[in-house]
Parts: C-alpha cells; sequence; structure tokens
C-alpha cells in the first residue's frame, strides 16, 4: 500500500466574512498540514484578524467552512460555536491578541488555572503544577502572585501565550502579539514563540516583523483584499515574490 498524505489538520474552505455591505472575506480556502508554522501577512484592512478570529470561532460567517483535525466545527450562518462540539473543537484552538487580555483582577496564577479548573474540571493543584513549570519555562517563574497591571507588556504577552497552552491546543493563532511592545521587549516574546515551533506546535502568525517572519514561518500567505494573494515557502514569498502586490507590499514595509 502507497503511503497516504497527512491528513490535513486545519481545512478552511470558501470562507466569505462581510460586515454589512462590506466584504472582508471573499471565499479563502486554506489548508495546513500538522506541524506547519503558517505566517499571514499583508496591509491593513486586508482581512488577516478577520481570518483568524473566523478560524477561532469568533465571528458568523457568511459562506463556507472550517474544519480542525477532521471535524467541522464552523459553518456558514450558524453562530459562533453552537453545538457541543463546536464548543470542544473550538477550545482545542488558543489564541493571543495584540492588546493583552488577561484577567485584570486576578494573578498570573489564577489567570492560568482558571479555564483548565472551569472547563476541564481539572483539579487545582494538578492545575497550578502545569502553571508554574510552563511559567517557569517561559521566564516567568518569579511571577506567579503578579498582578497584570505589575507586568510589562512583554511579560503580559507570554502570561498570555502560557495561559491559551494550559488547555494543550492543537492549533495556536498569533494576532500581532508583539506590535503593542517597545521594541527592547519584542524579542521576549517572539523567543517563547520560537520555542514552541521547535516543539511543532501548529501556528498561524500575523505579523509585520520581517527576522520573526522568517525565523518562524513554513509557509506564508500574503493576503490582501480579502483573498490569498500568494501562499508558498518563506524564501519565495517573501525573498523573490510571484505576485507585483506582494512585491510592492513587501518593499514598502520590510
Ligand atoms: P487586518 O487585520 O488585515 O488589518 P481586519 O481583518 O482587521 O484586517 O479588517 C478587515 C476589514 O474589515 C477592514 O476594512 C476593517 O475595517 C473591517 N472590520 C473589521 N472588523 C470589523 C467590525 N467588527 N465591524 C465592521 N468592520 C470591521
Ligand atoms: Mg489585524
Amino acid at each position: 500500500m502507497r503511503d497516504q498524505p497527512a491528513a490535513p489538520l486545519v481545512s478552511a474552505s470558501g470562507l466569505q466574512k462581510s460586515y454589512g455591505a462590506l466584504k472582508v472575506l471573499k471565499g479563502i480556502d486554506l489548508t495546513m498540514k500538522p506541524g506547519e508554522r503558517l505566517v499571514v501577512i499583508g496591509p491593513s484592512g486586508g482581512g488577516k484578524s478577520t481570518l483568524l478570529r473566523v478560524m477561532m470561532g469568533l465571528e458568523t460567517i457568511n459562506g463556507g467552512s472550517v474544519t480542525l483535525a477532521g471535524k467541522p466545527y464552523i459553518r456558514a450562518g450558524a453562530t459562533p460555536a453552537r453545538t457541543v462540539i463546536d464548543i470542544a473543537v473550538r477550545r482545542s484552538i488558543g489564541m493571543v491578541f495584540q492588546h493583552y487580555t488577561l484577567f485584570p483582577h486576578l494573578n498570573v496564577m489564577q489567570n492560568l488555572i482558571l479555564a483548565p479548573c472551569k472547563v476541564r474540571g481539572e483539579k487545582k493543584a494538578k492545575a497550578s503544577e502545569r502553571a508554574a513549570a510552563l511559567l517557569s519555562r517561559f521566564g516567568l517563574g518569579e511571577k506567579l502572585a503578579a498582578y497584570p497591571s505589575q507586568l510589562s507588556g512583554g511579560q503580559k504577552q507570554r502570561v498570555a501565550i502560557a495561559r491559551a497552552l494550559m488547555l494543550d491546543p492543537k492549533l495556536m493563532l498569533f494576532d500581532e502579539v508583539t506590535s503593542a511592545l517597545d521594541p527592547e521587549l519584542v524579542g521576549e516574546v517572539e523567543q517563547v514563540i520560537l520555542q514552541l515551533a521547535k516543539q511543532d506546535m501548529p501556528m498561524m502568525i500575523v505579523t509585520h516583523d520581517m527576522w520573526f517572519a522568517k525565523n518562524i514561518a513554513s509557509r506564508v500567505l500574503f493576503c490582501a483584499g480579502g483573498v490569498i494573494v500568494e501562499d508558498g515557502p518563506p524564501e519565495q514569498v517573501l525573498g523573490s515574490p510571484k505576485e507585483e502586490r506582494t512585491r510592492d507590499f513587501i518593499d514598502r514595509v520590510f
């Protein structure tokens, strides 16, 4: 028997999303194999954040569907995460945003263990142990009792990433997670994401940081005007893009 190609981890087809009359995603098809790291680049307003939000199940869509590991969990017309299965699949995706979304009234440890204890019914002692290990791996071992307001932007983003990992995601989505940081704090957050890449965590990353894009991507998508204009290996899309629109963007931004 011949080897079968690896089943896709993610398969999105015909994704359409409008806000009123504004068509933001115009029929996006996308498949992702296990272990792939997709960097999404493109002009502001091109639909990158919307695409990630749709994948996360945070938006209703006007057309298309998405499956994760063969399980459909997003479909047109349905309210986000309507069924029990949709919710379960969605919980196996972690997302980190540009602006810190930590719970301000909870300390770092409490931020990390809330979902595992509430959602999965994990024992507090067990969750705390996992949280402490993760935080120390991310250089935050001293910050377990700190509140978000006592942390730097870079520390907050590392906590946000650790918190997402507490639910053992099959896929991580990062939307410009370093864009709001002072330049000297960007590296520490990117290093944490690079650590995850070494462990073959599948991810989709929106970034404007060329160094990071080159170092983390196994594939690069150029997304503009609600479509994927170009999709290929980083050397090609970043180094010698085929499409004029991609070339213009890369010359201007990077
Ligand atoms: P990008 O992340 O590539 O900058 P976005 O996905 O944020 O692009 O936005 C794509 C388009 O959708 C933009 O024109 C933006 O103004 C519009 N948009 C995004 N979110 C909303 C919303 N909640 N309501 C109305 N329009 C929106
Ligand atoms: Mg965006």
